[in-house]
Parts: structure tokens; sequence; C-alpha cells
């Protein structure tokens, strides 16, 4: 039995390993980011042999290097072959749609290697990919793995996603309050790694709550309820899964193609109606300035348009943390002050905007979020969320056994306080994990007194470190070593707003 590849511009590839169409998931074939992908040769590919997983060693081509033979109808061949690949990028050229999709499909399969693909990474990195490469690396992702369906909800549905920062619990009070609004909110969430903290994690310092669902549970709960964060299925973009934690031990991490791809496989794949996308900027974020942010932006808007998706993006400001905490319950009982009217403003502020953003997004420009922050119905939502979920809204959160507090030196105006050494503080004091399997403390973390702008007193607390092992003090501390500036009473800082550009 032969296995026929779609023709291109048609379809992806077929993969092995798909799961079966449930409620809620459609099969893969109906990925169509093909629309806008400029006309190819229509070649009808089949495989040689018996299946994806007989591809291995056919050319013989030296120790370590496999490749693939792929024959067209009139049987001509075409070799694919992953050393060709990684030269092609590697020289600067660009890869062809054929070579996207056996290179994507083949490392998802293990006939690619690690140190294949990373080399790969490496030349995407220093060389770049166009618009139609990007198009095609991330069509491939989806069709890595299963695609869900949330068509068959009462009311439309709208995402948020943020490429990572410090502080940054917006997700938390975001999701429920979009939902009192009228729109659902499927959100597929991670955990964190490095400095930057993860939604689960954060979550997961609820008593009882779980971040594991079905698809089922996942529809059921936004029927009833509106609003979802967990975990994403195995099933999901496995060729992201494999790709982001390979970037993640090679130093490719910040390739703009390689990131627009990852972002926006998993949220097509999702199935969201529509994605507002938070594009951090500065010392904390992935993207250190406007310029490279305003590029990756525009990137995922294009292929969030490319797949349907109404995509808009706005770009914030990661110079120093979001709100006063960075920890993981820290951030819970800020998220839950935000739900009970108060909170610090850039988080009320980041909140509400972002769900404006959302709600036009999904049609409903007509309804004011404030007012559902304002009248609990957002508050109601949340507790209804962590609840159906195995969470008690109402219990306490975990503490740290010890905290440790930095005082101001003299008195003056805070006109710094750097996101990534406050991130990297927080990360050393247990708050964050440096390998992904490592546990985190629920309870670790850093509490900011004075913001920037705000006045200081010389002796008053700045910053309060909080963790169960007092060991970790002193790295916490050395992190922090020029995260803060104190200019002299009645200093002005120029301070960035913190919403820098929206893309859409
Ligand atoms: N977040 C992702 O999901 N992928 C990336 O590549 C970077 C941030």
């Amino acid at each position: 039995m032969s296995h026929e590849r779609p023709a291109r511009g048609e379809g992806p590839l077929a993969t092995g390993g798909q799961s079966p169409t449930a409620r809620g998931r459609r099969p893969q074939p109906e990925v169509d980011a093909s629309a806008k992908l400029p006309a190819v040769a229509t070649v009808v590919f089949k495989r040689t042999n018996h299946g994806a997983a007989e591809i291995s060693d056919a050319t013989g081509g030296g120790a370590g290097r496999r490749s693939a033979r792929l024959v067209d109808d009139v049987g001509m061949s075409e070799p694919v072959d992953a050393v060709d690949v990684i030269v092609t990028k590697r020289d600067r050229g660009e890869l062809s749609d054929a070579q996207i999709d056996w290179v994507v499909d083949a490392y998802t399969r293990g006939i690619v290697a690690d140190e294949q693909m990373s080399a790969l990474a490496m030349s995407i990195l220093l060389n770049g990919m166009n618009r139609r490469e990007i198009s095609r690396w991330t069509r491939a992702m989806i069709a890595s793995g299963e695609r869900m369906d949330f068509s068959s909800l009462s009311r439309p549905t709208s995402d948020k996603h943020s490429t990572g920062g410090v502080g940054d619990k917006i997700t938390l009070p975001l999701a429920p309050l979009v939902a009192a609004c009228g729109v659902a909110v499927p959100q597929l969430s991670g955990r964190g790694l490095g400095h930057t903290g993860g939604t689960l994690d954060k979550l997961e310092s609820i008593p009882g709550w779980r971040a594991a669902m079905s698809t089922e549970q996942m529809l059921t709960q936004l029927e009833d309820v509106g609003a979802v964060i967990c975990a994403a299925g195995d099933g999901l973009t496995p060729a992201d899964k494999k790709l982001y934690a390979l970037r993640d031990v090679t130093g490719t991490v910040e390739a703009i193609p390689l990131i627009a791809s990852s972002i926006m496989s998993k949220k097509i794949a999702e199935g969201t109606g529509s994605l507002v996308l938070d594009v951090k900027v500065g010392s904390g974020a992935f993207m250190k300035d406007v310029a490279q942010a305003r590029e990756l932006a525009q990137t995922m808007v294009a292929l969030g348009a490319d797949a349907g998706v109404r995509t808009v993006a706005l770009l914030t400001n990661m110079q120093t943390p979001i709100g006063l905490t960075a920890g993981n319950a820290l951030e819970v009982r800020e998220s839950v002050e935000v739900l009970a009217g108060g909170g610090p403003q850039d988080v009320v502020e980041l909140t509400l905007t972002l769900a404006h953003e959302m709600l036009a997004a999904a049609g409903r420009s007509d309804v004011d979020p404030a007012d559902a922050l304002r009248d609990g119905r957002a508050m109601d939502v949340w507790k209804r969320m962590i609840r159906a979920q195995g969470g008690d809204p109402d219990a306490a959160l975990p503490v740290a056994r010890e905290t440790h507090e930095i005082l101001a030196p003299a008195d003056g105006v805070l006109t710094q306080l750097d996101a990534l050494k406050v991130g990297v503080a927080a990360w050393r004091l247990g708050a964050g994990r440096a390998r992904k399997e490592d546990p985190v403390q629920a309870g670790a973390g850093i509490e900011m007194h004075a913001k920037p702008g705000a006045t200081v007193l010389g002796g008053d607390p700045l910053l309060t470190l909080h963790t169960d092992t007092p060991e970790r003090f002193d790295r916490a501390i050395k992190a922090l070593e020029g995260a803060w500036f104190i200019a002299p009473e009645g200093s002005r800082p120029d301070l960035l707003p913190l919403v820098l550009d929206r893309v859409e």
C-alpha cells in the first residue's frame, strides 16, 4: 500500500499517530493555510516505502546521514535529504515547500536527528525565512498533530497569547473577565521555563486545581462556565513540543520565524476563532527592542490571517515587571485582587485593554469589560472556572516559609526596576525551574513595594523575597544587583507607556 501525499497547496502531509476524530477535534487534512500561499507546481508525491517509518538511510550517504526519496506520479524521483535542507538554509537559500513539509514531519517521527534539527534551527536563526517559508513551516507544524474545533459552542471564542514576561499574570483575571462578557476563552497554557513564569504553575498553587483536561471536558466547561485555562494535550502540535525543547537547549529560541510558527501553530491548532497577541518588549522579554517585536507581531498576525483566525497584536512594555508580584501563589493573590476590583493599576489597565481587544476580535465591541470587573461578574466566573477544575477558590494560598526584605538605601524616586533581574531572582528563589521536570515552589517569589516613578524613603522595604529554602537568598540577591536605580528626590523619570504599539 502506498501512502499518497496531498498535492502541494492542497493540504498537509498525512502523519503517523494521528488521533481518532473526537467531538471537538477534527482530522488534520482540513488545515488550510494554503489559500494565501504562492502558486507552486502541482506534483503528487508518493512514498517509495510503506509509510514514513520505513524511510531511513535510503541513500547510504554516510554515517548518521538519513534521507528519504520521494517519487512523483510519472516516476521522477525527488530526494529529500536532511543535510540538503540544512545546507540550503546554511547557504542562505530558500527552503521548498516539500523540504519544509518533509523535515518537520520527519523530525516529529524521529527520522531527522536532534543534531540535524539543531543545525537547521541555528541556520534559520542566522539566515531567517521568508514569508512563504514561515507560513509553510507553521502549516507543517499544525499538520503534525490534532486540531480542536469549538465551532459547536453557542458563543464566539477568543484567546490571548503572551510571549512571556515577568509578573505576567494577566491570563488569570482576563479569561474569566472576557467569559463574563459573553465570549468563550479556550486558553491552552504552558509552564514556566527560565525566568518567565508559567500560567499553569501559578494556577497549580490553588489547592486542588488541575491543569489536565480532555477535549470533552473543555467543551463542557466552555459552554457552562465560558473559560478554560488548561494544559495542551500531547496530540496538539507534537512537532512544536519536540522542537521547542530542542531550541531551549541549543540557543535557538530567539529565531523570529521559529517563535512565530511555534506560537501560531499551537493557537491555530487549538481552534480559537480569534486571537490577541501580547508581544512583550524589553529586558524581561524575548524581544529586547520594539523593531524586533514589531517584526514578530507582523509575522504572527499574517500567519493568523492565512489560517482565517482574526489576529491582533499589542506590543507591551516588559522593561519592568507587571504588577507588584512575581511568583506563583503571589501572582494568584494579585489576580484575585484585580477581580475583586482592586489590584495594581498596570495589571488592571493591561487586563482591560486586552479584554477590549479580545471582545472586539470576537465581534463584541459593544460590551465594556470594566462593567463586568466592577459588578463582580468576572469574579463569579473565576470561582466557577477554578471549581470546575477541582480547585477551591476560597482556600488559603500557600505562603513561603522564609522572607527577606531589601530596603531602599536612600530617599528618592525609583526610576528603574529591571524585569529580567527580578525574574531571574524569583526563579532562583524557587518560583521557576531550570529543567522542565523540576518542581516549583508555590510560595516563592518577589513582592515589589514600589514601581518606577514612585517616591521611596531610605530604610523602607523595596522588595520582599519569599522562599521555602533560605539558602537560595544569596543567589537571588546577587541576581538583583543593579536591578533598581533611585534618583534624587524631584526627579521625573522618562517612563514608557504600557502599550507601545498595535499591529493588525
Ligand atoms: N513561546 C512559544 O510558544 N514558542 C516560542 O518559540 C517562544 C515562546
